[in-house]
């Protein structure tokens, strides 16, 4: 199921990201029956919000329970149900050929699909300290972040210096591009903004202030150091691999 997660999140995030459509797939149980055969996937329904992979107060005391907890039962679950309206004002469209909201469905479906899959990463790519979370990558991932940043003390500065700039709401993301074949540092303005079409998220930093203001109010940048203990490199190393056979 996590294997089918991480490429769905992969191609929807590309189709997200501005229309460079490498492949559409989702994490929804009607996908998962069919991961014997490749092929097209059925459409979706509906989006789900995707399950939590531990409990609340697993990422104490770097994040807190109540946080936790209600940025994933609000928040996340908001932008699933606005993804799920968005897709359902598409096929209104597509019904009665009336296009005059099109602007509108086009923002709503970047910012909730947004929202969804960036939310679903966040977790995904966080674990508890010392128990998956924190220390250093490992592998290849380690020796391209090492090609590409010189050293992981150097790409920690850069991506944490990203997390901290963003201006309001946003992330910061590490991302391989397939076609220019590099690892990128981003920032990502509210949940779609910034972002390069195709660039496959491989780690990403939510610093929407629900993500951190319970614990640390206005002290992000505490939040950005702190999250460093609960990153899950084993994580980040699967979707850098799979990322790497896009397109091959
Ligand atoms: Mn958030």
């Amino acid at each position: 199921m996590a294997d089918i997660t991480r490429r769905g999140f992969i191609g929807t995030t590309a189709l997200a990201a501005g229309g460079l459509l490498i492949e559409v797939a989702a994490d929804r149980t009607n996908v998962i029956a069919q991961t014997t055969k490749p092929g097209l996937p059925p459409p979706t329904e509906e989006y789900q919000l995707p399950p939590l992979p531990y409990a609340y107060d697993a990422l104490e005391p770097h994040i807190d329970t109540t946080t936790l907890k209600i940025h994933y039962t609000r928040h996340h679950a908001g932008y699933t149900k606005g993804l799920n309206t968005a897709i359902g004002m598409s096929a209104t469209m597509h019904k009665t050929g009336d296009y005059s909201a099109i602007q509108q469905v086009s923002r709503l479906l970047a910012f909730h699909m947004g929202g969804y899959l960036n939310h679903m990463l966040y977790w995904q790519n966080m674990a508890p300290a010392g128990k998956g979370g924190g220390g250093t990558p490992k592998g290849v991932l380690a020796k391209a972040i090492n090609n590409a940043f010189g050293r992981f003390d150097t790409f920690k500065h850069h991506f944490s210096a990203a997390a901290k700039s963003v201006e309001g709401n946003g992330w910061a993301l590490l991302a391989w591009h397939p076609v220019a074949e590099r690892l990128i540092i981003l920032t990502i303005g509210n949940h779609q903004d910034l972002v390069v079409a195709g660039a496959a998220p491989l780690l990403i930093l939510d610093v929407w202030e629900h993500a951190y203001y319970l614990s640390y109010q206005n002290r992000r940048a505490d939040y950005v150091d702190a999250w460093w203990h609960v990153v899950n490199w084993g994580d980040v190393a699967v979707r850098f691999e799979k990322a790497l056979l896009i397109g091959k």
